[in-house]
């Protein structure tokens, strides 16, 4: 299933166009390769939307947000996400092992749960706090 939607996140090719998620104006930005192999990007109105295209074409990532198993809290599961953007070739990986995670209360939003999960160089993070369960 995991791999299943990572095939979905197509992977954007020269010629293509991108919509601009910097800011919420949208720019429809274009990628062109020119033989040599440099990049040129046109249709940006900033250098932020040039630097979101260039790493969408040549080295896309995404922040990855989710859930984990927590063992005796008030809540039987908290909400993470990534600290950084995640390759997209180690999605599966980085959300295998984000699966597998036990965790134990409590737990400090904020606090970084995995360093390096996954071997993806990316760590995890809480973003709610867990306390223990009294009941
Ligand atoms: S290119 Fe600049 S102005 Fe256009 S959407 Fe991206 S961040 Fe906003």
């Amino acid at each position: 299933m995991i791999a299943e939607n990572q095939r979905l996140i197509r992977v954007k090719e020269a010629g293509d166009r991108l919509t601009c998620i910097v800011c919420p104006i949208g720019c429809s930005i274009e990628v062109e390769q020119a033989e040599d192999g440099s990049i040129e990007v046109s249709g940006n109105r900033c250098r932020r939307g040039e630097a979101y295209a260039r790493e969408e074409f040549s080295d896309p990532r995404r922040i990855i947000t989710g859930t984990c198993a927590v063992d005796g809290g008030e809540w039987v599961r908290v909400p993470v996400r990534s600290s950084d953007g995640v390759p997209i070739e180690s999605i599966e990986r980085f959300l295998n092992a984000m699966y597998e995670l036990r965790l134990h209360v409590p737990i400090d939003r904020g606090v970084t749960l995995a360093r390096d999960l996954g071997g993806t160089g990316v760590d995890l993070i809480a973003t709610m706090t867990v306390r223990r369960s009294y009941e």
